[in-house]
């Protein structure tokens, strides 16, 4: 007989989980299907922030705020671990500075703290003080150690709502009731699909004509430095690259002066984000290069453009005990949610920030498709 369910999810990454999770708190009999045994995409390579301050104002942030208020819940009930809360922005440029107090000063900021160069640098104390000129402390971000995390909640879901995982198995063919899998055929109600970046084997037409691309991005992770971050760390850098920031009007000064004194950082859309693991090593990163097909190749020159960032604001870097590339889907807005179908939502988180606003995304697209 064919197994039935309210809704079928067709991934297993954190955009997937985080639909599963929405709809099962409904009550639904849900099913998740992936063809990975257990979720190998950007969702475990990524760094585990959730990011709420730099955000693009709007529906972004709004997500984010509600998707960090489902982490903590989590946390509570899955014991999910929280291995740093808060977010240290360590500014090396008076530019940066005006932007961060232009920030501050702004709807999103009140909560936010403007350090000065000693405060920063006493936030957290293994910064070197000469390169620091101030900084903005944030209080609502949240780190997870993804690669254990992940498992854990899809444990978490099988467990306490009874929601179903389907591993290994490709999903070819979506005409509901019915969804065709490489291991047969299962029935659905409703179907939510959550490829991430693959664009080839669900709705490769419609993908094509919503004009993604792909981002691959580098990743290390530094042995244990010695002293522990009492919270997430970013750099100049990466106030290009958080439209919350990015679109303030003194972010056009810190981007000259960034082209010209980090000229192939930028053009390898390099920025800083230091989090720390329960062991104490340190993940870093990253980098930002797009096109539909994306070598698999990690760059030394782009590894070191990352560790020159690291070692300005530390003074030295550690070993690199871990390299790693990742990939998300990239488009012009942050999220994509298309209706293939009436009883059918495709949803890709097209920002790299699916960490950040995937929980709030999967409660916006269950009530919306339950409400047909
Ligand atoms: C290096 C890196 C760092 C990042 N850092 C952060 C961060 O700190 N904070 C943040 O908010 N975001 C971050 N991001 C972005 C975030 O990780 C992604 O937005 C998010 O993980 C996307 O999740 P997903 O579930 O859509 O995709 P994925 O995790 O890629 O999962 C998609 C799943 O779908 C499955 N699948 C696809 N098609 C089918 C099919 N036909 N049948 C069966 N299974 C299928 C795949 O096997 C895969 O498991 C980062 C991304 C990367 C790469």
């Amino acid at each position: 007989m064919t197994d039935t369910y309210d809704l079928a999810v067709v991934g297993s990454g954190i955009i997937g989980l985080a639909h599963a999770l929405a709809a099962a708190r409904l009550g639904l009999r849900v099913v998740v299907i992936d063809r990975d045994r257990q979720a190998n995409g950007a969702s475990i390579r990524n760094f585990g922030l959730v990011v709420v301050t730099g955000q693009e104002p709007g529906s972004s942030r709004r997500l984010a705020e509600r998707s960090r208020k489902i982490w903590l819940e989590l946390a509570n009930e899955a014991g999910l671990e929280i291995l740093h809360r808060g977010k240290l922005i360590a500014a090396q440029r008076p530019e940066a500075l005006a932007v961060l107090e232009s920030f501050k000063a702004g709807e999103h900021g009140a909560e936010c703290k403007i350090l000065t160069a000693r405060e920063t640098v006493g936030q957290l104390g293994s910064l070197n003080g000469k390169a620091i000129v101030g900084g903005l402390f944030s209080p609502f971000e949240l780190r997870v150690e993804s690669r254990e995390v992940l498992p854990r909640l899809a444990s978490f879901l099988a467990g306490r709502f009874g929601v179903a995982f389907r591993t290994g198995i490709s999903v070819n063919e979506i005409a509901p009731p019915m969804v065709e899998t490489s291991a047969g055929r299962l029935r659905a109600q409703k179907v939510v699909v959550c490829p991430g970046d693959d664009f080839s084997s669900l709705y490769p037409q419609r993908l094509r004509e919503l004009d993604v691309q792909r981002c691959k991005l580098q990743m290390l992770r530094l042995a244990y430095p010695g002293f522990r971050l009492s919270s997430a760390l970013m750099s100049d850098l990466s106030l290009l690259r958080y439209g919350g920031f990015a679109s303030l009007p003194e972010a056009v000064a810190l981007r000259a002066k960034l082209g010209e004194q980090r000229e192939a950082a930028l053009a390898n859309g390099v920025h800083l984000i230091v989090v720390q693991s329960a062991d104490g090593s340190l993940v870093v990163g990253d980098s930002h290069h797009y096109g539909l097909s994306l070598d698999p190749f990690g760059s030394e020159a782009v590894d070191q453009l990352i560790l020159d960032e690291f070692r300005t604001l530390f003074g030295k870097a550690p070993e690199v005990i871990e390299r790693w590339t990742g990939s998300y889907a990239s488009a012009k807005n942050a999220v994509l949610r298309d209706t293939p179908h009436k009883d059918v939502r495709l949803v890709i988180v097209t920002s790299g920030t699916g960490a950040s606003t995937g929980f709030g995304l999967g409660e916006e697209t269950i009530v919306e498709l339950l409400s047909q």
